[in-house]
């Protein structure tokens, strides 16, 4: 049976990469009919310092942004990842499982460890080992994310066949095939064409969170980094135009067209030109969605409501996974 699962970080505000990459994906799947499993990673969180004062509000707000982007509680099962023991129980194991030579390879680590990676929390280090527990506990199908996290996904599936391999268990964890083809499956920074936008980037600038107003937007938008030409013709090859060929992305990816279409569309005019019409078609894309989430957020009842209730539902189908693997295993069983 089909079983699509994801996840985002309770790292901080979410911004248009997470929505056109992974919120916009998340609803289509679950329109389709698909089961969906999305938790909210404060697992992941810390890996990086989060202030405890904020971390509770911060997971609350992915909660709300799922339901602002039309998941439907009801059909989908929304969850906060810590309040699932199982996921540390099997990224534990996993950790005896998983090669450091194959962690050593991963390029989100180097990223974000940056200079600096004897300071980096060893969570850091093993973060692709606890999301392919993540995946694997609910024995997903299909895991729809962005480009970035390609890698890790490929780990989950070696991780997953080295189990099923040293314990002589073929089959008990299903590969679950990447779904990383999303409308836009990887926005690129404001400021820079060629780092990807995240929550963590420390220049506000470089992204357009969910929770931005419309002059917000249109001065990101305008300011952002584009470079002395016009727009590009049909045809043209953008390989050293990276902020401009983001911007197009961006506008083709929220007007559900090619980028072809939009290439032809403003062909030979300036910036000046397009600018303006991109900051209009992303406060109309995310306008009902942030109004929505702010409602959520006024009184958190209904939130933790839909967060409990996830919750059971999915340590419900992840504790008896884990308790096979500890039998596989050969921990002691009353
Ligand atoms: P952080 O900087 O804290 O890692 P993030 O912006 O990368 O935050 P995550 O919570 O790590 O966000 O990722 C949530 C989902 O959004 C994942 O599926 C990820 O692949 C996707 N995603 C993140 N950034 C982008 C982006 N720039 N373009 C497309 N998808 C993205
Ligand atoms: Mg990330």
């Amino acid at each position: 049976p089909r079983r699509v699962l994801s996840g985002i970080q309770a790292s901080g505000a979410l911004h248009l990469g997470n929505y056109l990459g992974a919120l916009k994906r998340f609803t289509q799947l679950q329109d389709q009919g698909a089961p969906c499993f999305l938790f909210v990673a404060d697992l992941h969180a810390i890996t990086v310092w989060q202030d405890p004062a904020l971390l509770t509000a911060q997971t609350r707000e992915i909660a709300a942004a799922y339901l602002a982007s039309g998941l439907d509680p009801a059909k989908s099962v929304i969850f906060p990842q810590s309040a699932v023991r199982a996921h540390a129980e099997l990224a534990w194991v996993f950790n005896c499982v998983a090669r450091l030579g194959w962690l050593d390879r991963m390029t989100q680590f180097k990223e974000k460890s940056g200079k600096h990676k004897e300071r980096s929390s060893v969570g850091l280090y093993t973060y692709p080992v606890l999301q392919a527990a993540d995946i694997l506990l609910y024995k997903a199908t299909e895991v729809p994310t962005g480009e970035d996290q390609k890698q890790h996904l490929e780990l989950t599936r070696d991780i997953a066949a080295k189990f099923n391999n040293d314990f002589g268990v073929p089959d008990f964890f299903p590969l679950p095939e990447p779904l990383t083809q999303g409308p836009a499956p990887r926005v690129m920074s404001l400021r820079d064409g060629s780092a990807k936008m995240s929550k963590s980037d420390p220049s506000d600038q470089s992204r357009i969170n969910l929770t931005d107003d419309a002059d917000a937007i249109a001065g990101k938008i305008r300011k952002s980094k584009t470079d002395m030409g016009v727009m590009p013709e049909v045809g043209e090859a953008l390989d050293d135009r990276p902020e401009v060929r983001n911007l197009i992305s961006i506008y083709a990816a929220l007007s559900d067209q090619s980028k072809d279409a939009v290439t032809a569309e403003f062909a030979g005019q300036g910036f000046g030109a397009f600018k303006p019409r991109l900051a209009d078609l992303a406060v109309s894309a995310m306008a009902p969605i942030t109004a929505e989430m702010r409602r959520l957020m006024a009184d958190t009842a209904e939130i933790d409501r839909v967060l409990k209730d996830g919750a059971e539902r999915a340590a419900a189908i992840a504790d008896p996974v884990v308790d096979e693997v500890k039998t596989i295993v050969g921990f002691w069983r009353a």
